[in-house]
């Protein structure tokens, strides 16, 4: 079951009081509707029922889908995996179930579409940093974020969509499930088995990653949240495809600061959440 319930909230175009309905727990399989509006990305829409104007209400919720096994801790603008710490000490029986927190619908999605498709997000991540590395160097121009699209293993391809400075459509960029394979090993040899407890799953966790792979102390940004000292990871022992993997992001200097809202967002306000009472946030109507 979905968990769903009830705020009075302000509309922000009218100031009527309105009922707004929310689900603070998605059940995926016995919710379809909710699934498809996380994918559609309009999960967090509202609608005045008084003067009709649109607006989003974001707010934590819990999305999980039992029969593949995954539970994604929506935590808008605000993805701090301590928030989500006490969820997994309250059921032990979700051990063994992937656990992410995330700050946005778009990378909710990404997530959805990746478990669904039996595909690893962390090594994901990896292959799509060494993308956009590799964009970065074709195109000349800043590479914002990526997302994961579709893939076909039969015919051997992942798809990524990339935000470049200066292009209004995405960049589309496909490779190989050798290269997914290739982070894949990165990721056994280098993380615990996936399922204790929530994680962020984002760029700066592949960066993190790359950089223990091979040996480096993690950049700045990156060092208040590492866990352990990057020299305490062996870069000895990796297979060719893994290095030449790695050294493809050799030398890389993408942008420290990568555009703040996430792509489809920009009808969204600066991710803030609306508590409960408060007045919704507006939206384009
Ligand atoms: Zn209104």
């Amino acid at each position: 079951m979905s968990t769903e319930i009830k705020k009075e909230v302000n509309c922000p175009a009218c100031g009527a009081k309105a009922e707004a309905r929310m689900w603070s727990g998605v059940n995926a399989e016995v919710n379809p509707n909710l699934r498809l509006r996380v994918l559609d990305e309009s999960f967090f829409d509202w609608r005045c029922p008084q003067c009709g104007a649109q607006a989003v209400l974001a707010y934590p919720c819990l999305y999980h889908d039992k029969g593949r096994r995954f539970m994604i801790y929506i935590l808008p603008g605000n993805p701090d995996p301590e928030k989500a710490a006490g969820v997994a000490a309250q059921f032990p029986q979700l051990r063994g179930v992937r656990k992410r927190v995330t700050g946005s619908l778009t990378s909710t999605k990404e997530k959805v579409l990746l478990f669904e498709d039996g595909l690893d997000d962390r090594a994901a991540e990896l292959v799509k940093l060494l993308l956009a590395t590799v964009l970065t160097r074709a195109l000349g121009k800043t590479v914002g974020p990526g997302f994961y699209c579709s893939s076909d293993e039969a015919k051997d391809r992942i798809g990524f969509s990339f935000f470049v400075e200066g292009e209004e459509e995405p960049v589309r960029k496909m490779t190989t499930f050798s290269a997914y394979r290739s982070a894949q090993s990165i990721v056994s040899q280098l993380l615990p088995p996936d399922g204790e407890d929530f994680l962020l799953v984002d760029e700066s966790f592949a960066r993190r990653l790359l950089a223990r792979y091979r040996g480096e102390e993690p950049e700045p940004e990156a060092a208040e949240k590492a866990e352990q000292p990057a020299a305490e990871q062996p870069a000895a022992e990796n297979s060719a495809a893994q290095d030449s993997a790695a050294e493809e992001a050799e030398g890389r200097s993408a942008p420290r600061e990568a555009p703040a809202a996430e792509p489809d967002e920009s009808t969204q306000p600066p991710e803030d959440t609306a508590a409960p009472g408060e007045t919704a946030q507006e939206g384009e109507s």
